[in-house]
């Protein structure tokens, strides 16, 4: 468990390792095959922390939908596994039902989603739970279904557009943020526009973006050359950060007016005198402290916002409290 110093936010690990292979990454070398944690010590530290006083917690993973707990023992050894075992699993989305029940007035985060794992399921136990955060971090790297490919992610772009529809009729409030990695050996022109066309498409509420860069030990850099210039690197990702800090604005103005329920993190970077918080889409909004106190859900009525932050004013207690 990582405990926020702020007493408020904590990070929960729910799994070890990665049974995947993206051919950029180091993971699969350093923390080894993907194992998952026993479902009741992961609802045992969360009722801890909210006794303790936490009020949001972030099931941690990398890659939190291949979470399987079958009594032990490695992902890839399941199929192994006795046909009670296999019978009594605990998936991801079972996993969040047994959390948020536990906890009704906790919130609930999970990160990182990977595409190709992610199930229908999640998504729905999402749309069941007010307290399950209607955010999801979901990475795709790459628009081009080429690019893809050599990145060894298991899914198409096509694929991905399905994920996200299905996110959009389930939940049509969730926010969706990305990672992208621009410059990927081979990259072309036609690949990056797939790539600003695909975050037209999806319109991500934020997003982490990189220039490609080789990292020792990993598959790209045994077997690929890292051969896109890095002006033409840099370019690209300019286009990249510029058209998504274009859809984050969009994201945000889509707040305006409405009444949303924060949590009280602390004070504001910019002003002693007022707080900073997240909404349940994760995004940052920030109002005047009045006798509010930090660790509190409050309702904001959202007035202004800049690309980033919300800007707003509260108007009282959220029944959570
Ligand atoms: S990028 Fe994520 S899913 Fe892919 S190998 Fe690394 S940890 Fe696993």
């Amino acid at each position: 468990v990582r405990l926020n110093s702020n007493g408020v936010t904590a990070f929960v690990s729910i799994t070890r390792g990665c049974d995947n292979m993206c051919t950029f990454c180091v993971v699969p070398f350093t923390r080894g095959r993907e194992r998952s944690r026993d479902p009741h010590s992961i609802v045992n530290e969360v009722n801890e922390l909210w006794e303790k006083g936490f009020k949001e917690v972030t099931l941690l993973g990398q890659n939190v939908d291949s979470y399987l707990w079958y009594g032990g023992g490695l992902k890839k050894d399941f199929g192994a596994a006795s046909a009670i075992q296999q019978a009594t699993a605990v998936n991801f989305a079972n996993l969040l039902e047994l959390v948020a029940e536990a906890q009704p007035k906790m919130r609930i985060r999970f990160s990182t989603s990977n595409p190709q794992d992610m199930t229908l399921d999640v998504i729905e136990t999402m749309a069941m739970f007010k307290n399950i955060c209607n955010y999801i971090h979901l990475p795709v790297q790459s628009g081009s279904d080429r690019i893809l490919k050599a990145m060894n992610r298991l899914h198409t772009r096509e694929e991905y557009f399905d994920l996200i529809n299905n996110i959009r009729n389930i939940l049509p409030d969730c926010a969706i943020s990305q990672d992208m990695i621009t410059g990927f050996p081979t990259e072309t022109e036609e690949d990056h526009q797939d790539t600003l066309s695909l975050m037209e498409y999806v319109k991500y509420d934020f997003g982490f973006m990189f220039a490609y860069s080789e990292r020792p030990g990993t598959m790209a850099a045994r077997k690929l050359v890292d051969d896109i210039p890095e002006d033409v690197k840099k370019r690209r990702l300019s286009e990249i950060i510029d058209l998504q800090l274009k859809h984050s604005y969009l994201r945000t103005k889509q707040h305006l007016g409405k009444v949303e329920e924060v949590l009280i993190e602390g004070t504001s970077k910019k002003s002693e005198l007022q707080w900073r918080g997240r909404n349940s889409q994760n995004t940052v909004v920030v109002f005047p402290k009045e006798n509010y106190s930090i660790g509190e859900f409050v309702m904001v009525r959202i007035e202004n916002c800049t690309s980033a932050t919300l800007l707003g004013k509260a108007v009282g207690y959220s029944e959570n409290n």
